[in-house]
C-alpha cells in the first residue's frame, strides 16, 4: 500500500505487500475488511472474463468483493493522413468493457466514472489505474453508508448511491514506425485497455480517493467560481 521496493506480504490473504511492521498496522483498520475472505473469493471465479472488483454498498456496514464481467473489444480506426496517401494505416485498438449488471441497482443504468492514477493522499502514481464507477444520478441517492463508515465519516454526505471501484491497465500504442511501402496497407496497435483483478491494497487507494475527492472537487468549484 505505500509502494515499499522491498514489500512484506500480508500472510493472510496474499494481497497486500507493506515496507514494515508498523506500516502494517496502520493499515490493519481498513484492511481487515476484506483480508480475511479474500483468498477463499479470490479462488471462486466464474470464469477467465471475470476480474475481481470491489463494491461499496449503499445500505451495508462494509464494502465487499464482487466479480465484474469484463468485454473486450477491439476497435480499428484508419489513421492514414493526407487524402492522396499511396498506403494506408490502419490502428487497431485492444479495449475493454466493464459490465456492471444489477451491482448498481438494475441493469443498464448510465453510469459515471472517476479514473485514478496517482494516490494524491500518499503522493505517488500508481502502476495501474483506479476506476470508480457509480450510477450516473449519484446526486438523487442516498449517503453511501459504507463508503462514510470506512471514512470515519470524513466524507459526509459526499458518496451517494453505490459505488464499484475496478482496477485497469491502460497501455501505449506502438509509436508511429516508418512509412509502409507503396499500395500496400499496414496494420498497428494504438492504445489497449485491460481489466486486472482487485488487489486489497487497491482498498486503500480507493479510500485515499474517497477521502480526497471531496476536497478536490472544492477546491476546483472554489477556482472556477460555480460548480
Ligand atoms: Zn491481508
Ligand atoms: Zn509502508
Amino acid at each position: 500500500m505505500c509502494n515499499a521496493e522491498i514489500p512484506q506480504l500480508c500472510a493472510a490473504c496474499g494481497s497486500s505487500t507493506y515496507c514494515s511492521k508498523k506500516c502494517q498496522k496502520e493499515d490493519w483498520a481498513l484492511h481487515k475488511v476484506l483480508c480475511k475472505g479474500y483468498k477463499l473469493f479470490h479462488a471462486l471465479r466464474p470464469d477467465q472474463h471475470h476480474q475481481l472488483a470491489i463494491l461499496f454498498p449503499v445500505d451495508a456496514e462494509y464494502p465487499r468483493p464482487v466479480w465484474v464481467k469484463i468485454e473486450a473489444k477491439a476497435e480499428q480506426k484508419d489513421v492514414t493522413t493526407g487524402t492522396n496517401a499511396k498506403y494506408g494505416i490502419i490502428e487497431m485498438h485492444l479495449l475493454a468493457d466493464v459490465q456492471i449488471g444489477t451491482l448498481l441497482g438494475e441493469d443498464g443504468r448510465e453510469t459515471s466514472k472517476i479514473i485514478s492514477e496517482y494516490n494524491i493522499a500518499r503522493g505517488f502514481h500508481l502502476v495501474h489505474q483506479i476506476e470508480v464507477i457509480r450510477c450516473a444520478d449519484h446526486d438523487k441517492q442516498s449517503v453511501n453508508k459504507s463508503i462514510f463508515n470506512v471514512t470515519k465519516g470524513k466524507v459526509g454526505e459526499y458518496w451517494k448511491g453505490p459505488v464499484v471501484v475496478t482496477r485497469r491497465l491502460y497501455l501505449e500504442g506502438a509509436k508511429d514506425g516508418k512509412q509502409p511501402a507503396e499500395g500496400t496497407t499496414e496494420i498497428r496497435f494504438g492504445r489497449g485497455m485491460q481489466y486486472e483483478d482487485m488487489a486489497l491494497a487497491d482498498l486503500r487507494h480507493a479510500v485515499d480517493l474517497f477521502l480526497a475527492f471531496p476536497a478536490e472537487d472544492a477546491k476546483a468549484i472554489a477556482e472556477n467560481g460555480s460548480a
